[in-house]
């Protein structure tokens, strides 16, 4: 498949040992927590594929990213999908260096964390339905030399390999006033630890358990204070996040897909016209995710293009479905019962719908936005 012949090279070509170090594990062996593919990643250098080189990273760009981000999805769902958790964090610290709210700190961070291929976890959810990852429930009090942030995180990726965390926070002002914070937070910082959240067998290997923060300190330059734009919900670094993390996961589990696509594909069973519509479909969900990666390439990147890549993301999510059941279908039913893989790739492929924003969530929002209001996200 032409896609993932794209994706492979990009992949080759950004991260030369990953592929060859993973080239003989199954993915049963890849989609258990522990399992060598994030020590894989780091290994390649994987943590420094967003950083620019002046700061020793590869220096990637967003096509380039969403191409290697479906070849991981390919290689193993839950590495594309812990990765694509590092990268969109690594993706706005890097927007963040350019950007006038700097601190002058975020530069060293992601220098940082190409040299020490050190591994950012994204603690947004909280386990609370309906409630949306801006909203926060973990609180950050502040003190004389920065805050104290206390409260849980579920799911998080990354739990157990995670070097640095962003977590969202609400911050308590002196006067009394609410606003969203996020903090960087080393993951050995005292008051961090881990419980088993995650139990279900599919993505496991992505290490999505809880992480609770036990007055946890962050000094006032690890404290990010998004300034919000009236009418979206977001700041602008906020949109720069949502836009590659919508790309990176999008592309992820499209590449999942694509595995299961291209092992139907190789079979040979079924009619040419099925095996064609599997491709045209797979073939399509790359090519929406790589339109809206082009534009991000041209930049800037702000509310429009957010509305471009939901779009094309909740395209990609009915795409994704339907070529996994073709897919599936087209192999049979004893290659389904023969190997743990078909229906693994099955479950991966429902569960881009699980991310946020949800589809329910931002109806109303994306109908509002095709008719000239800006996104809202919640
Ligand atoms: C593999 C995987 C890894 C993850 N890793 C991370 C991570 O590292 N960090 C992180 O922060 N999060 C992570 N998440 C969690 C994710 O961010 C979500 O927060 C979480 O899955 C939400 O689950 P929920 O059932 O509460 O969904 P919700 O989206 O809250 O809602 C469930 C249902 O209610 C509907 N609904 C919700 N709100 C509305 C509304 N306003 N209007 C209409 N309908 C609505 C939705 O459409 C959906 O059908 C991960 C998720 C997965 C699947």
């Amino acid at each position: 498949m032409r896609g993932m012949d794209a994706a492979r090279e990009a992949c080759d070509m950004l991260l030369p040992q990953l592929a060859p170090a993973l080239a003989d594990v199954s993915l049963p062996e890849l989609e258990v927590p522990g399992g060598p593919g994030l020590d894989a990643f780091r290994k390649s250098g994987g943590p420094g594929l967003l950083v620019p080189a002046a700061y020793g990273g590869a220096g990637a760009g967003a096509l380039q990213a969403a191409r290697v981000s479906r070849a991981l999805g390919a290689m193993s769902p839950s590495l594309g999908v812990a990765t694509a958790m590092h990268n969109f964090s690594v993706a706005s610290l890097v927007a963040l260096v350019a950007s006038a709210d700097a601190t002058g700190l975020e530069w060293m961070l992601i220098e940082g964390i190409a040299r020490d291929r050190l591994l950012v976890a994204s603690a947004f959810a909280e386990g609370r339905t309906g409630a949306g990852v801006l909203d926060s429930a973990v609180t950050a009090r502040p003190v004389e030399d920065g805050y104290r942030v206390t409260g849980s995180k579920k799911p998080c990726s990354l739990s157990r390999s995670m070097n640095l965390i962003t977590a969202s926070v609400a911050l308590t002002g002196a006067d009394g006033t609410k606003e969203l914070g996020v903090a960087l937070v080393p993951a050995e910082s005292a008051g961090i630890s881990r419980r088993p959240f995650w139990s279900t067998p599919i993505l496991a290997g992505a290490e999505s358990d809880e992480v609770v923060l036990e007055d946890v300190h962050v000094p006032e330059e690890l404290m990010l204070r998004p300034q919000i734009e009236l009418g979206t919900g977001l700041d602008t670094l906020q949109t720069v996040g949502f836009v590659w993390f919508e790309l990176l996961v999008t592309s992820a589990y499209t590449g999942a897909v694509a595995r299961l696509a291209e092992s139907a594909l190789g079979s040979g069973k079924g009619s040419a016209t099925d095996r064609a519509a599997l491709l045209t479909g797979v073939e399509a969900a790359i090519a929406l995710a790589e339109n809206t990666a082009r534009v991000v390439d041209e930049g800037p990147v702000g509310n429009s293009e957010l509305g471009a890549v939901l779009t094309a993301r909740y395209a990609v999510q009915e795409l994704l479905v339907t070529a996994a059941d073709r897919a599936a279908e087209l192999l049979g039913g004893l290659a389904f019962v023969t190997t743990p893989d078909i229906g693994h790739l099955l479950a991966v492929s429902r569960a881009l719908a699980f991310h946020p924003p949800s589809r329910g969530s931002m109806a109303q929002a994306l109908l509002d936005h095709h008719v000239g209001a800006p996104l809202k996200v919640r």
